[in-house]
This record gives structure tokens, C-alpha cells and sequence, in this order.
């Protein structure tokens, strides 16, 4: 479904991505993990088109994506959740979450997916008319995700999902991660939380300051004595 193909980004002189590639299958949880600074949020931003790259290729269910604006590879189903959430403050909940929708024309679509949205999150249902600022981490995380899945992605990139988040949080927002996708939306999912990021993944790579040093599947790197050391603390 996704092909990144020796990618490299350069931000002035730093280059924060030097040569990776990685594939993502139609059904899959992929999860990139690596350090601080590794280039994780690069990886995901020069996939959606935000940060410029330098050279290699994107390609996105069998077409190049490498020159295609932000908007358009929304519309051609792959939707980032940023680092941070990026929620909209002054707005609703349920405006933030139309905001998704944003590209759609579809509006019985539109309705049926806000109602999967609430099944889904079904907190989001009791703020609905709330001010999104005043949502929780976790429910602003919640929000995030919703908003994505009212573009309808084939595709959903996760940056960080579970940054700040208690716990407990943190378990709930891998579950459902799961869940979404069961119900048939493939992710990418980069993450610190190598534990977690691991055990949900399908296949899973390492991100080493712009290089990607080993890949496998999550439970072979789960098990990596490397791995072990390096990230699980173990
Ligand atoms: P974190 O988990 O801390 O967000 P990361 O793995 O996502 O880290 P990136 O944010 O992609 O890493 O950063 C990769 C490298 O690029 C770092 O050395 C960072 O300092 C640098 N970098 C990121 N954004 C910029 C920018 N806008 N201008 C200059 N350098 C940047």
C-alpha cells in the first residue's frame, strides 16, 4: 500500500533522513520506534507531504506521491494524526471532528462515519458541544483520532499516540488503534514507546538517526536482545 523508497530529507545542512525505506501492506499495524530525534516525525511529516524531501519516493497505492501536495494525498486516503494532537482550540468537539471531513462531498457518508466515531469514542459523543481545549490528553488523543477517521483514510499515519498519557491511557489508545485497525483502516505508527508500539505491531522498523538499522516482525523484535537493550530497558 505504501512504498518509501531511500528517502533522504535535509533541513539546511542536517539530514535527518538519509536513505530509508520501508514498505506498509494494505491491513498491516507498522511501527517505526526509535530515539529522540531519530527522524520519526520527519519520516511521517515527508510522507504527508509537509516537510520537503530531498530525494527517493513515495509511493502510495501504486502511484507516486513524492510531489503531491498535502491536500491532495488527504484526498487519495492517507491522513496523519500529529504529534501533539493539533487539536482545534475555540472549536467544538464536533467541529473539530468535521474538520476531518473537510474534502468530502459525501454527506450521508459524512454522517454515518460520525456516528461510527461516537460508537467508537464514546466520550467524544458527551463533549460534543465543548470547547476541544478543555478535553483531557487522552481525550484530545481521542479527538485526533476521530478526526482522521472522518477523512475516511485507507491509510492512517500515528505520530506519537501516546506521548503524555498516563498508563492506563496509554493502553486504552493501543487498543483501540487495534480496533481501527480490524475494521479495515491500515496504520503506521511511530512511536518512543517501543513496548507498546512492538506488541501491536504486525511488522515494526528501527529508526536510528536517519537510518533505518533492523527490521521484523513486532514479536522478533519484541524478543531482539538488541532491542531489549536498547529500548526496552531490559
Ligand atoms: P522526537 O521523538 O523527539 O519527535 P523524532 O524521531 O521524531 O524525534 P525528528 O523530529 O524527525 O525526530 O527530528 C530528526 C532530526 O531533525 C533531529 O536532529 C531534529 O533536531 C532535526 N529537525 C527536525 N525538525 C527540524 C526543523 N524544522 N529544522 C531543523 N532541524 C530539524
Amino acid at each position: 500500500m505504501l512504498s518509501v523508497k531511500d528517502l533522504h530529507v535535509h533541513y539546511g545542512v542536517i539530514e535527518a533522513l538519509k536513505g530509508v525505506s520501508i514498505d506498509v501492506n494494505e491491513g498491516e499495524i507498522v511501527s517505526l520506534i526509535g530515539a529522540n530525534g531519530a527522524g520519526k516525525t520527519t519520516m511521517l511529516q515527508a510522507i504527508s507531504g509537509i516537510v520537503k524531501k530531498s530525494s527517493g519516493d513515495v509511493e502510495f497505492l501504486g502511484q507516486s506521491i513524492y510531489k503531491t501536495n498535502p491536500k491532495n494525498i488527504v484526498a487519495a486516503g492517507l491522513t496523519q494524526v500529529p504529534e501533539g494532537r493539533r487539536i482545534f482550540t475555540g472549536l467544538s468537539v464536533y467541529e473539530n471532528l468535521m474538520m476531518g471531513a473537510f474534502l468530502r462531498k459525501d454527506k450521508k457518508g459524512i454522517e454515518e462515519d460520525l456516528q461510527k466515531v461516537y460508537k467508537q469514542f464514546p466520550i467524544l459523543e458527551q463533549r460534543i458541544n465543548q470547547d476541544a481545549s478543555t478535553l483531557s490528553g487522552g481525550e484530545q488523543q481521542m479527538l485526533a483520532m476521530g478526526r482522521a477517521l472522518m477523512a475516511k483514510p485507507k491509510l492512517m499515519l500515528l505520530d506519537e499516540p501516546s506521548m503524555g498519557l498516563a498508563p492506563i491511557l496509554v493502553k486504552e489508545i493501543f487498543s483501540i488503534i487495534k480496533e481501527i485497525n480490524a475494521q479495515g483502516t491500515t496504520v503506521l505508527l511511530v512511536e518512543q514507546n517501543a513496548k507498546m508500539a512492538l506488541s501491536i505491531a504486525h511488522r515494526a522498523y528501527v529508526l536510528e538517526t536517519g537510518k533505518i538499522v533492523l527490521s521484523g516482525t513486532g514479536e522478533e523484535l519484541i524478543n531482539s536482545p538488541e532491542i531489549q537493550k536498547a529500548y526496552l530497558g531490559g
